[in-house]
């Protein structure tokens, strides 16, 4: 190789590299719905990378499963659905996302029949191209059931064998699978920046006012807390000073090249 065009190739190879230190995912085309059990999960497990994706350009949506009647404070709270109903309404306005409730009450959510479908016809009203679900390793019943729940409805929202109201999509979505809370048992694939995002972050999960109510209970973590921590270390962990950490679903049709 001639002086000239050994020059020439370096000069590629270095512009390659400067991409890839520059590399970021783009959000702007995508359309991502969080689907979690609880109204404040989102907060907690994937705001930052809503927020993220909102300020690309992408379409938000959030399908939270179940109304939040378990989440009683010290001093119960009357019609507590009905209040969680309020305080989700405010964070998603926050965020600019559209909100699904699939009203089921706490402790109940099972993949079940009539829950795949609720879902499924979700997926099919806000046609979602990426999907954030709770890991199979999360604490509580509801975050797995809802896991599974995510999973199967990114399958049956383009197969014409499963019907509900509105018609089949055109293909999956890619799903994520989300951290767990507290970070237990969770081996994170990749991390979003989120450092950005956390005032906002920390707004929404200010919404939920009757579970910051919990605070003084004994058994039951303070979530801002908890939330800037887990935010913090998975931070640390990717060299930013805040970040979510997911790891890809691989399954057939959900897998897409990034
Ligand atoms: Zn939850």
């Amino acid at each position: 190789m001639g002086a000239p065009m050994a020059r020439k190739k370096l000069r590629l190879l270095t512009s390659a590299a400067t991409k890839l230190n520059d590399m970021k995912l783009d959000f702007r085309k995508e359309r991502m719905l969080a689907v979690v059990a609880h109204p404040d999960d989102a907060e907690l497990l994937c705001a930052g990378t809503l927020a993220r994706a909102r300020a690309d350009g992408a379409a938000i949506g959030i399908a939270v499963l179940c109304n939040g009647d378990g989440g009683q404070p010290h001093k119960p709270i009357r019609n507590l659905a009905a209040v969680r109903r309020r305080e989700m309404d405010a964070a998603a306005r926050l965020l600019g996302a559209e909100l699904f409730c699939g009203n089921i009450s706490d402790g109940t959510l099972a993949d079940d029949r009539a829950s795949r479908l609720l879902l499924t016809e979700v997926y099919r009203q806000f046609r979602p191209s990426l999907v954030l679900a709770h890991a199979a390793a999360d604490y509580h019943t509801d975050h797995r059931a809802a896991g599974a729940l995510a999973e199967v409805a990114s399958w049956f929202c383009a197969s014409r064998g499963q019907k509900t109201k509105s018609p089949p999509l055109s293909a999956a979505p890619a799903l994520w699978w989300m951290d767990t809370v507290n970070m237990s048992g969770f081996e994170p694939g990749f991390y979003v920046d989120v450092s950005g995002f956390m005032p906002l972050k920390e707004k929404m999960l200010a919404c939920h006012r009757s579970q910051m109510a919990r605070s003084s209970d004994s058994s039951f973590s303070p979530l801002p807390e908890l939330m800037r921590l887990q935010a913090r270390a998975r931070g640390t962990q990717a060299g930013v000073g805040a970040a979510e950490a997911f790891r890809a679903h691989l399954a057939f049709k959900r897998a897409r090249a990034w």
